[in-house]
């Protein structure tokens, strides 16, 4: 455990820094152009006390007392720019963002997705390689007897439901749909356990087909930046799917939940070490302080900076890392 620490504490220096570099980035596109942008955001920032830099929250911001004032009088057309330009300070954050469950195959991603429910990926990640080395396919899991499979998922939580969940998916499949994960929406969720959220992390993850996945993370967070008040997530889906093209969704999804894992937190948001400070009308709402922010900065459980054992060659190439190996933890 001693050696995950040492190494998430590392990650999150790492994280700091890809903070301050998009920090500096922005901060140099502001002053090298783009003034039509700045004019019409213009009564965004007013209404914020975040510091004018995004490198100002990094490095030395004086803290805000208050909590932000929201964006009031924003235009649809300056919220849909002040959206965008959040996704791609994300997107510089985030390069490796990713779907934080291992799977090689959509019927593996669908039951990791299920298995998901309130624990964390990187339990589900320790948990999947024996459950998938047992019952490879579909038709394996539904003929499985669930003492045995209880066994295997018990680390995950609520194993005996999880248990029920994953045979149900896996009869549904073989009796409806040939022993294959459907690709359609429509489809998915008709199968015991599927909900819109599952449906889409399988759709964007497994199928390259674009979708928003309205997890709690992304509820929090589209809230604190205001880009909806809706609080019913298929509202929330379609809210926020009219400000970004398709082809963003499924990209901005793993954004906004990597930023509400790791510094927008529920509970104690690190602010002042916030790269999107500046955009987020919300700022104010946990820890100006740079230092005591710093301090706020975590991985869930040791997942450095990610949470998969097995992550894809894209990831690696863009700078991620693999979580630590089973029992280093
Ligand atoms: S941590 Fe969250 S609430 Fe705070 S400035 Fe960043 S995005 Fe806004």
């Amino acid at each position: 455990m001693a050696g995950g620490k040492a190494v998430a504490k590392k990650a999150t220096a790492k994280k700091v820094t890809a903070a301050k570099v998009t920090a500096k980035k922005a901060a140099t596109k502001k002053t090298t152009g783009n003034q039509t942008a700045v004019k019409k955001t213009a009564a965004v920032k007013k209404a914020t006390v975040a510091p004018k830099k995004a490198s100002a929250a990094v490095q030395g911001a004086p803290a805000a007392k208050a909590v932000a004032a929201p964006p009031k009088g924003e235009s649809q057309t300056a919220l849909v720019r002040r959206a965008r330009r959040i996704n791609r300070e994300l997107a510089e954050v985030y390069p490796y963002a990713h779907p934080e469950l291992d799977f090689e195959n959509p019927f593996q991603l669908v039951v990791a997705t299920v298995l998901s429910a309130q624990t964390t990926d990187l339990r589900v990640n320790q948990t999947t390689p024996a459950l998938f080395a047992k019952y490879p396919t579909p038709e394996d899991l539904a003929a499985a007897n669930p003492e045995e499979v209880e066994e295997i998922l018990r680390p995950t939580g609520f194993f005996r439901a999880k248990t029920k969940s994953v045979i149900g998916l896996s009869k549904a499949l073989v009796e409806q749909f040939g022993g294959e994960v459907p690709g359609r929406l429509e489809d998915l969720v008709k199968l015991p356990g599927v909900g819109r959220k599952t449906a889409f992390v399988v759709l964007g993850n497994a199928f390259g087909r674009p979708g928003i996945t309205v997890d709690t993370h992304f509820q929090r967070l589209v809230r604190r930046w205001q880009w909806t008040a809706e609080t019913d997530p298929d509202k929330i889906e379609a809210a926020v799917g009219a400000l970004f093209p398709k082809s963003d969704w499924t990209d901005l999804s793993h954004h906004v939940i990597w930023h509400g894992r790791r510094i927008c937190h529920a509970r104690k948001p690190a602010c002042g070490a916030c790269p999107i400070a500046p955009l987020c009308p919300a700022y104010g709402e946990g820890e100006t302080d740079p230092e005591k922010a710093r301090k706020l900065l975590k991985y869930e459980k040791g997942g450095f900076p990610g949470q998969r054992l097995n992550p894809p060659q894209s990831y690696l190439d863009a700078g991620g890392r693999a979580a630590p190996p089973l029992g280093a933890g």
